[in-house]
């Protein structure tokens, strides 16, 4: 455990404490949370109940109705399970740029420590960064978003080869259950001031009342929450484990998990999913390989990625060759080029890559072999590398429910050649691996895909809604 958890400030605990103060920021689960395990041991050696917080504002970078809602639908699952094992609960909701923004700080006050998630993306790197120098107790993050905790990975890997066999080595010691958490201490104090009570029928009407883009709708295909993401884990396990190897590769056969928002919210963690398939495939003799490859070596490589970059989002990351080949390839000629409004709307010449953004505004998320082909076709139509680059990122930041993680960084970046190795030389990509339509067309249902996303468009509704 102790591998996961780094003190962020040199204050100490408050011994005249009523709580000690979880707050989730990213894994906004109760369950295998090595995160909320931490504060619960640390609240039993202090003698203390915990308080687990969790906010969700109006005004952090593209908040918009898809994001908040997906969040919110997580809030009664969670405070039920959260009353059940006598852990405080209290979820603010800042509606309003004029409500309240130091609730955390307010709470704080009369905490013995605080311990959150450590994450290397988005608001909480940013927090982690920030908020520990103005607290006056102590302040811990813990790594619960990875198998392998990511401070055993002391370097930056250069490639899913590399990370491999450190992984596999390191394994055997971090694929194991996350401990139970066992309260001594219950809470019993009053719910704090600034709670939200949030039930499945209010979470419309809470959005609605948010000051946050209301122009970009809740998914047709995700619920948020934990029952959800149960739901979509045993789905896949039943339905589709066994197919995985085979057809995953084949977006209208729908044989991958569909995880990725649920993990990126923390609704799920990796190594419960893990678990599961493990165990799913030796009761019926299947094998989980492939799919383990994704979910810990790539999810993994992303996150070492993350954890070692300045700049997450930043061509100049790229390897050295990718780099010099794009730079020796500038100036080529591209035609089409799409502005990123006409991306964004989807109406491009291409019919295929009209789909997959469509699906992407619809879904929330794109298959991941057409999320290849989506992202190699805006390099092939921007104007330039960088401009492709702030496509990719921002159709990402406002639309993806699985967005800002550290797998969208390296995902879009590797459509410019990170983590990959170089290929035959053509215009304007030069050795970075390219994708055709013709390759799609003999490797996929182009037209069982396009059939399927035309009728979510007509109908508003998704058939294989996670609900
Ligand atoms: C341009 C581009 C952008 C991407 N953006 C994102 C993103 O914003 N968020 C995101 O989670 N993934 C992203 N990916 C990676 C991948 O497409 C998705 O993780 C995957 O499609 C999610 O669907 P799933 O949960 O059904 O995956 P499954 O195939 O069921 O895999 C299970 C889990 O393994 C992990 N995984 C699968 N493929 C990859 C991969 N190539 N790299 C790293 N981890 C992987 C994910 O956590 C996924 O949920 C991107 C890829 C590309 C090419």
């Amino acid at each position: 455990m102790q591998e996961r958890v780094r003190a962020l400030n040199q204050a100490t605990i408050n011994p005249k404490a009523s709580f000690v103060l979880y707050w989730s920021q990213m894994n906004r689960r109760v369950d295998s949370n090595h995160a909320l395990v931490h504060a619960v041991n640390r609240a039993n050696e202090l003698g203390l109940p915990v308080l687990y917080y969790e906010a969700l504002t109006c005004t952090y970078p593209g908040a918009n109705d898809r994001l908040h809602t997906f969040i919110l639908e997580g809030v009664p699952e969670q405070a039920r399970r959260l009353r059940q094992l006598g852990i405080g609960y209290c979820f603010y909701l800042r509606r309003r740029l004029s409500d309240p923004n130091d609730v955390l700080y307010r709470l704080a006050g009369d905490a013995a420590c605080v311990v959150s998630d450590d994450y290397p993306t988005y608001i909480a790197a940013k927090h982690n960064a920030s908020v520990p120098q103005r607290l006056g107790v102590r302040y811990e993050v813990v790594d619960s978003s990875c198998i392998v905790p990511m401070s055993r990975l002391e370097k930056r890997e250069y490639a899913a080869y590399t990370i491999r066999p450190k992984i596999r080595r390191l394994l055997p010691g971090y694929l194991k259950p996350c401990p139970a958490v066992e309260v001594a201490h219950e809470w019993t104090l009053p719910v704090p001031a600034f709670h939200t009570e949030v039930t499945a029928s209010l979470v419309p009407s809470l959005v609605a009342a948010c000051e946050i883009d209301h122009s970009v709708r809740p998914s047709i295909s995700f619920t948020g929450g934990r029952l959800a993401a149960e739901k979509a884990l045993d789905g896949f396990l039943e339905r589709n484990l066994r197919r995985y190897a085979r057809d995953r590769n084949e977006p209208s056969a729908h044989a991958t998990s569909g995880l990725s928002p649920y993990l990126h919210f923390g609704q799920i963690s990796s190594l419960e999913v893990a678990l599961a398939a493990q165990r799913h495939a030796s009761e019926h003799d299947l094998i989980a390989d492939e799919f383990l490859e994704e979910l810990i070596v790539r999810r993994e490589l992303s996150f070492n990625y993350a954890r070692h970059v300045e700049s997450l989002a930043s061509l100049e990351n790229l390897p050295t060759w990718a780099r010099q080949t794009l730079l020796q390839h500038a100036d080529d000629r591209r035609d089409p080029s799409y502005s990123y409004e006409q991306f964004e709307q989807a109406q491009t010449h291409d019919a295929l890559w009209n789909a997959c953004q469509k699906e992407m505004l619809l879904r929330g998320k794109i298959h991941g072999y057409y999320r290849m082909y989506w992202g190699k076709k805006i390099i092939e139509w921007s104007s330039t590398c960088q401009a492709a680059l702030e496509t990719m990122v921002h159709i990402h930041d406002r639309y993806a429910l699985d967005g800002r993680d550290p797998n969208t960084y390296t995902g879009i970046l590797w459509c410019f050649g990170l983590h990959d190795r170089p290929w035959q030389t053509r215009p304007i990509f030069g050795s970075i691996r390219y994708m055709s339509y013709e390759g799609m067309k003999r490797k996929t249902s182009v037209d069982g895909y396009l059939r399927e996303i035309a009728l979510l468009e007509l109908t508003g509704q998704d058939p294989l809604r996670i609900a």
